[in-house]
């Protein structure tokens, strides 16, 4: 046995939630992973968050590195989102009719992402690639997708094919009820490498749409694009004729304030934003080159619409998060990232484990793979140990320390983060991969 000392930790509360919860939701959650499913146990039930913690309807506080999966840069009940929402709501919740905040936001985005000239507000990630690859079908008049194995788009029929995250950690190589004929229209390249985009090309020439990729994949884990992978995607995009579509759900706001276009300095024709978008609220969106958004209803005829889209509450929470975004932010965000990533990577070097834990980090997202690494593609991701993943997730929990359920996860900095939540991180962490390789001694 393990010499760590197991906190004893409340869990009756959620325990009864969670079967509550289970007789009238599959799986207990509104979205798979949280249900702790690829780790074995039961999940917590979130009662509040505020800042970098959330605290559980035990009353037990974890130092929170999910962060909603992305949007929550400035942690839980950020003051200044908190008032946009206020002030917006008593105006009413919902229109049906246009509104100044969508405009206002519009005029944002379209300024920080000067490759989106004109922008479509949705309700979420999903909704916004689905719309975008319509759009991009509609306006080349072929029908194939290229998307890159362990990249996710959200959970439209023409992404649940090689997806990552969720769908990688269950095992589900697509999802029945996507009808084959469908996706057989979507084609799988490997991530960060070009032959295999060049390769899609000669075999459907003049077939395919679309590009789509997460120019900073995260839903693999962390894994950035190598170098002259992004300018290869966009050489070949325009040799071939396909658009080249930035699913920038995750990295948007977040690796630079102008996302991983900015950082990277490569403009895509078409991108989709969403997560930080909204600050918490549900939004997305989808953009691109002007003549391109002009095929979108009304201007043109490619239809996609939405009865809550461009919703008040929604609009004033996104602006009021894409105001606070100032330089110092991602400083800041830097800063405490490149701290955690050294922390752990010095306890792993102490417990002589650093060949069997690999970090992957891009500014405020990164991943501990249990591999050796390098993890440059979702091949490589897949080596990683998920039963020692396991040993090392529970460990954390039971310290206080919540990171996604999950190997194909990133963990998310955000500004609230303090100099003591890292400490007690990376004092979790040691104790996680003692349990993880079965270490004993101290
Ligand atoms: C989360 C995510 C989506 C889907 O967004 P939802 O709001 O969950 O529908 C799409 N693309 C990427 C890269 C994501 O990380």
């Amino acid at each position: 046995m393990s010499p760590v000392r197991k906190r004893l930790r409340r869990t009756r509360e959620s325990e009864a939630l969670f079967v509550r919860a289970k007789k009238r939701m599959p799986g207990g959650v509104s979205s798979p992973v949280r249900s702790f499913a690829s780790v074995g146990g039961q999940p917590f039930f979130v009662k509040k968050g505020r800042g970098a913690t959330l605290i559980d309807a035990d009353g037990n506080r974890y130092v929170d590195w999910v962060m909603s999966y992305g949007p929550l840069v400035f942690g839980h009940a950020h003051g200044p989102i908190l008032s946009a929402v206020r002030k917006a709501l008593p105006r009413g919740t919902s229109y049906g009719a246009p509104s100044r905040g969508e405009v206002e936001l519009a005029e944002r985005v379209t300024k920080i992402f000067p490759s989106m000239e004109k922008v479509r507000f949705v309700s979420s990630g999903t909704e916004a690639a689905m719309s975008a690859v319509r759009l991009a079908r509609g306006a080349t008049g072929r029908d194939l997708v290229l998307k890159f194995a362990g990249c996710y788009h959200g959970h439209a029929d023409s992404f649940l094919v090689s997806a990552g995250s969720g769908l990688a950690t269950l095992g589900i190589p697509g999802s029945p009820g996507v009808p084959s004929s469908l996706a057989g229209l979507t084609l799988t390249a490997r991530y960060n490498d070009l032959e295999s985009v060049e390769a899609l090309f000669r075999a459907h020439p003049k077939r395919i749409a679309v590009i789509a990729v997460e120019p900073i994949a995260a839903n693999m884990g962390v894994v950035a694009p190598a170098p002259g992978f992004l300018e290869g995607l966009r050489r070949i995009a325009d040799r071939e004729g396909a658009a080249l579509l930035f699913d920038e759900v995750i990295s948007g706001f977040r690796v630079a304030k102008g996302g991983a276009q900015e950082l990277y300095g490569i403009r895509p024709d078409l991108t989709c934003l969403g997560k930080i978008l909204g600050g918490g609220l549900p939004v997305g969106a989808y953009g691109g080159r002007a003549d391109l958004m002009a095929r979108i209803a009304p201007d043109g005829p490619v239809y996609q619409a939405g009865t809550l889209s461009g919703n008040p509450l929604a609009m004033a929470a996104g602006k009021a998060m894409l105001d606070s975004l100032t330089p110092a932010v991602y400083q800041k965000l830097e800063k405490t990232a490149r701290e955690l990533e050294r922390g752990m990577n010095a306890a792993a070097k102490k417990l002589g484990v650093s060949d069997r834990v690999s970090i992957n980090r891009v500014g405020s997202i990164l991943t501990p793979f249990f591999t050796a690494g390098p993890v440059r593609n979702f091949d490589d991701a897949k080596k990683s140990d998920l039963d020692a993943f396991k040993r090392w997730f529970h460990t954390l929990i039971r310290s206080g320390v919540f990171v996604a359920p999950a190997q194909f996860e990133a963990m998310f900095v955000s500004t609230a983060h303090t100099a003591r939540d890292v400490a007690k991180t990376v004092k979790a962490h040691e104790a996680g991969l003692k349990e993880a390789f079965g270490l004993t001694g101290s």
